[in-house]
């Protein structure tokens, strides 16, 4: 009998076999044993809270470049297209809630003293589990925090009552989005436009990646490196991965999609199927 959709399969390095559930439990013992973590979360983490992709659900964001709108350049010439694009975005992440993917990683987190959270998510769901703070780096900022393009100002954003404009996005449909700059956010200390407190295309890393990261990285053995709900292959987060591993750490992949990994070693783990349900078994068998 084969076994339902909904059920995780864990694959023990390149093997094309499902492993037995002993298998989860070495896993856990391993993590247990495992004194430093690295793990890597990407857009995958936040898909069971609803907020899958960076494409806007009714297409109409369906026809842009990512690379071409998340950018300085872009802000400055169109800054009422970027700003409508990280509105939704934004509207759509406070309406979200953290997931069990979410409060199980918090909680392995806080199981470890010497765990690290790179997050790609600008989501904020995560800040909002109670996943040990200066453990968790939002390299790519976050949408929730909305700052000055010229002085310091900056502000939290917990509702969308926080920005008139976000209100006026919520209300409006694509033919009716806020078009005027005089719509958009501005400061109020200098006038100046607010922005997205995102991390552009071409622009620094927040929370002071990549150097504390890469100082952690040599500072002491890794054990395990996690990557989940993120792809392996872009930059800087496959360099972060590849030093860990080559200085002597196993890799555990987490994804809704057994793919082929090239070099996943026999002591690795490739989880398939629901993070939402992956995480909270991993934690279970701990
Ligand atoms: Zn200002």
């Amino acid at each position: 009998m084969s076994e339902p959709q909904c059920t995780p399969k864990l694959y023990l390095g390149g093997s094309k076999n499902v492993a037995g559930s002993e298998a989860w439990s070495h896993f856990a013992d391993f993590l247990r044993a495992s004194p430093r973590v690295l793990c890597l979360v990407g857009a995958g983490l936040s898909a069971p809270s609803g907020l899958a992709t960076w494409r806007g659900t009714n297409g109409l964001w369906n026809d842009i470049d990512l690379k071409e709108l998340a950018s300085p350049k872009k802000f400055q010439e169109d800054p009422v297209t970027v700003w409508n694009f990280y509105g939704e975005r934004l509207l759509k992440s406070l309406a979200a809630q953290p997931n069990a993917a979410h409060h199980a990683l918090a909680a392995l987190a806080r199981s470890h003293d010497e765990w690290l959270t790179i997050n790609q998510n600008v989501d904020g769901l995560l800040e909002q589990t109670n996943h040990p703070t200066p453990s968790l780096l939002d390299i790519h900022g976050t949408l929730k925090n909305v700052c000055c393009t010229t002085c310091d100002y900056n502000i939290n954003v917990n509702t969308p009552h926080d920005i008139p404009f976000l209100l006026l996005l919520s209300n409006a449909d694509g033919q009716s989005r806020p078009a005027e700059i005089s719509d958009l956010p501005h400061c109020p200390e200098c006038t100046n436009l607010l922005r997205p407190g995102v991390v552009w295309f071409g622009e620094k890393l927040g929370a002071g990646a990549p150097d504390n990261i890469d100082d952690w990285i040599s500072q002491e053995q890794i054990d395990l490196v996690i990557a989940a709900g993120t792809s392996l292959e872009v930059f800087p987060a496959a360099e972060w991965v590849n030093t860990a591993r080559t200085l002597g750490a196993s890799l555990a992949i987490i994804d809704v999609d057994h793919r082929f990994v090239d070099d996943l070693d026999d002591d690795d783990w490739f989880f398939e199927g629901d993070i939402a349900v992956i995480l909270p078994r991993i934690l279970s068998f701990l």
